[in-house]
């Protein structure tokens, strides 16, 4: 019973007869020689076998979920997503997931993972939650490898003559300028001492311990090399993003890449595994596959490309998620993903809660390991209908896709009839489709309406099209970004971001790349304490970098950071393990 007990307490207790991971690929469709297994529940998928098997089958209904703007807490994107493909899987639909891995900075800070909750999870919860199959950690050693070659070739470079390195290395000078380096370091936590560093201080081997400069370093899951990861669509594919990963800048001002620092092999060495895509199971037994990162905030944050195109082949229905809400995650899978992807969605839900909505219309901003304010227990059908302005921004944003948007109204028990009344009355003028759906408390018998209003959508013609062409000028795209999708008057860009946007824009291969935003996910806005539909204000942004691999302009806006900070009550406070069974407790 969700209601007495914890997410990770409901997991447990699930996996005691949870089926072996034969079992799940058998009823996925997978061959034996398509599920490389690691232990009982867990796989990877041999996803080249899969797409050449089944490169003539078309594709499954292809459904995204996003959100409304949500709090700190999170409003059950991912438990809705488990929701809704327990409740296709009860209508008798072959159907398929596909989530994020969870990063070790929000397990261990104030999210917990990121399985869904109550009957609505993936399991095995534990391993899913900590390092998994490795794939965060392949991205860590990567990404490192980049920043040891840059790093140490800066050293090198000092100490030698120009004589000495070409009889030494055979290495040409790449003469990088130390106050223009763009990439950093990554680690998977919350680390906000780590933002900003000085690395290379002299110690006992004085000029051998390095170049001394100021760097940083950004959590694992915003590294390009995740980027890279979510929207690779080959071995070789990867190979080739992996080597135009710009690092940093020479003294003329000149990009140096990872294939200038003869590294970009060493870096796909390390990604051959990560590249295929993981395999668990629902509380119900559906597969759930998981490839890539979350973080739509600051990364890209969807599942990947690859996890989307076996998941198509294999099931009727293929539900993925998109980080956040529709103003960022669900933009970026729009503009972003399926266009690298070439694949069209057939639907969008975007989840909404009355605590979330409660909160855009003046309730107290909850903060998580703090006891929710207690405007959140009483009943508020006024604050609940102002706050539905967000949610209808929303639904305009999926709109504009030319999608059609479900609603699904991701019941909480202290939710009232005459709330959630309301909610289906303002969706339903705005002429959306809308279900209330009880998958946290039910399961997949309670998100039975949720899945048929999706079947319904599914059936719907769309007329999928981008916000922007990749030949408008990238300042105009941000704009365009900015007006349509977040609702801002306009842009303004800083010294820094107008001079990157001017080089990027006179690169016309760097020109023609994608925009992938950074903004806050806590407002429609770049400040994070605006709530409901902010007016009257300018998107600030502050510094454009380039990842030049993955395929993206990358603005950053407000005062957001790829370095996430640990809050004062971190839930690794209630971690613990029971050292008879060697059980983890209290991850949720
Ligand atoms: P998101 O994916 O949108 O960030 P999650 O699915 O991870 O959100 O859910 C955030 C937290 O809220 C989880 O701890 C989950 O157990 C809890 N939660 C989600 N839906 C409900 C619900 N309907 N009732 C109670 N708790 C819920």
């Amino acid at each position: 019973d969700p209601k007495k007990h914890a997410d990770w307490e409901i997991a447990q207790d699930s996996e005691k007869s949870m089926k072996t991971i034969y079992e799940v690929a058998e009823e996925f469709g997978l061959t034996k020689e398509e599920l490389l297994p690691q232990g009982h529940y867990i796989g990877k998928i041999d996803y080249r076998k899969v797409l050449e098997r089944l490169k003539d089958k078309p594709n499954g209904k292809y459904v995204d979920v996003t959100a409304i703007t949500p709090t700190p807490l999170g409003e059950g994107k991912s438990t809705s997503t488990m929701g809704l493909v327990q409740g296709l899987g009860k209508r008798g639909k072959r159907v398929s997931a596909a989530i994020r891995q969870p990063s070790g900075g929000p397990t261990m800070n104030i999210k917990g993972s990121a399985a869904g909750g109550g009957l609505a999870q993936c399991i095995p919860l534990t391993p899913f939650s900590l390092g998994f199959t490795g794939d965060i950690n392949a991205i860590m050693n990567a990404h490192n490898l980049a920043m040891v070659a840059l790093t140490s070739r800066m050293q090198h470079e000092r100490n030698y003559t120009d004589e000495q390195l070409d009889r030494l290395t055979k290495m040409r000078r790449l003469d990088v300028d130390p106050t223009n380096v763009e990439m950093g370091w990554v680690i998977d936590y919350c680390c906000q001492s780590l933002r900003n560093i000085v690395i290379g201080m002299d110690g006992v081997n004085g000029k051998r311990d390095g170049f001394m400069m100021r760097s940083k370093f950004g959590i694992a899951v915003s590294s390009e090399v995740m980027g890279i990861l979510s929207v690779a669509t080959s071995l070789k594919d990867m190979r080739e993003r992996m080597g135009k990963i710009v690092v940093a800048y020479d003294k003329k001002g000149n990009p140096v890449t990872t294939e200038d620092l003869e590294v970009a092999g060493a870096m796909t060495a390390w990604m051959v595994d990560a590249l295929n895509p993981n395999l668990m199971q629902t509380l119900e037994g559906q597969p759930v596959v998981v490839h890539a990162g979350p973080f739509a905030n600051i990364a890209i944050g969807q599942s990947s490309i690859i996890a989307d195109q076996v998941g198509l082949k294999l099931a009727d229905y293929h539900v993925t998620e998109s980080g956040f809400g529709a103003d960022i995650g669900f933009e970026k899978f729009w503009n972003l993903k399926c266009r690298y992807s070439g694949l069209v969605p057939d639907a969008a839900v975007v989840v909404a809660t009355i605590r979330a909505l409660k909160c855009h219309g003046g309730a107290p901003v909850p903060v998580p390991g703090k006891a929710m304010p207690k405007e959140y227990s009483e009943e508020s059908v006024e604050w609940v209908e102002k706050g539905c302005a967000n949610l209808i921004h929303h639904i305009r944003n999926v709109r504009k896709a030319g999608i059609s948007p479900v609603v699904c109204l991701n019941a909480f028990v202290s939710d009232t009839k005459a709330e959630c009344d309301k909610v289906r009355e303002l969706v339903e003028a705005e002429g959306a489709k809308f279900a209330i759906s009880e998958h946290w408390e039910k399961g997949g018998d309670g998100a039975l309406d949720l899945a048929d209003v999706v079947i319904e959508a599914c059936e719907e013609p769309t007329n999928f099209k981008f916000l922007y062409d990749l030949d408008m000028p990238v300042k105009e795209r941000i704009e365009l970004i900015a007006t349509e999708v977040y609702g801002a008057d306009g842009v303004d860009f800083s010294a820094d971001a107008s001079a990157a946007l001017s080089r990027i824009q006179a690169d016309p291969e760097l020109a023609k790349l994608g925009l992938c935003m950074v903004k806050t996910h806590l407002s429609l806005s770049d400040n994070p304490a605006l709530k409901g539909v902010p007016t009257g204000w300018r998107l600030q942004i502050r510094e454009v970098l380039t990842y030049g691999g993955a395929g993206f302009i990358v603005p950053v806006a407000g005062t957001i950071s790829l370095m996430p900070g640990t809050g004062s009550n971190p839930s690794f406070r209630r971690v613990d393990v029971d050292v008879d069974t060697g059980k983890v407790q209290g991850i949720f």
